[in-house]
């Protein structure tokens, strides 16, 4: 099974893939937490993003697909992925559908976590008030509004290229985390998948 959870900044997503992580087995493939790891071990490729993620505008297409079709060739990958945060523009779910075709593999669902604007400035400003002064170099006011326009512009009309594959399923975001979960949960069982854990 392998499947893409999709929202906004702020949306809840790496929260709702990690746990689908440790229920299911399948495992959890973050862009953005590979490039933060990028820049933590200051490699040539972080050197390379970090300015653009401080800005939040987007890291050019062929660093995620090389980073992502790099990682999810490892053998933990092979019962199952939860793309996070990938794929954020049209030229990389093109390229996600053929890497997954040539191992006659593909995606099989899409789960939009839908949260309104007013509510993802607001969780952003309380995760910045709760980070006591580390808060990420991209979580300040200023660029969330840039990476909220980024999503817009760029990643939203994947919403149509799943639509229109029939991968797509719309949780409401807004919920508490655990019932977002559920609902998640409910999503992946009506499509009828089993994870590796024998769960769902
Ligand atoms: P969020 O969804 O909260 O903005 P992420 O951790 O997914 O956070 O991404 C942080 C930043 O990393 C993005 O603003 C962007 O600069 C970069 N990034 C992550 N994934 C991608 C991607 N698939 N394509 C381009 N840039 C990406």
């Amino acid at each position: 099974m392998n499947l893409v959870v999709f929202g906004p900044p702020g949306s809840g997503k790496g929260t709702q893939a990690k746990l689908l992580q440790e229920t299911y087995g399948w495992v959890q493939l973050s862009t953005g937490d590979m490039l933060r790891a990028a820049i933590a071990a200051g490699t040539e490729l972080g050197k390379k993003c970090q300015a653009i993620m401080a800005a939040g505008e987007l890291v050019p297409d062929e660093v995620v697909i090389g980073i992502i079709s790099e990682r999810y060739d490892q053998p933990d990958c092979a019962k199952g992925a939860i793309f996070d945060g990938f794929p954020r523009t049209i030229p990389q779910a093109r390229a996600l559908d053929s890497m997954l075709k040539l191992r006659e593999k593909q995606i099989d669902l899409v789960i939009e976590l839908k949260v309104d604007d007013k509510v993802l400035i607001d969780r952003v400003k309380a995760r910045i008030a709760q980070s006591g002064g580390v808060a990420r170099a991209d979580d300040n006011p200023e660029t969330l509004q840039n990476r909220l326009n980024v999503y817009y512009q760029n990643t939203a009309p994947l919403l149509e290229y799943y639509k229109r594959q029939g991968k797509l399923t719309t949780v409401d975001g807004m919920l508490p985390i655990a019932q977002v979960t559920s609902a998640v949960a409910e999503v992946i069982k009506k499509a009828g998948h089993k994870g590796c854990l024998g769960i769902g």
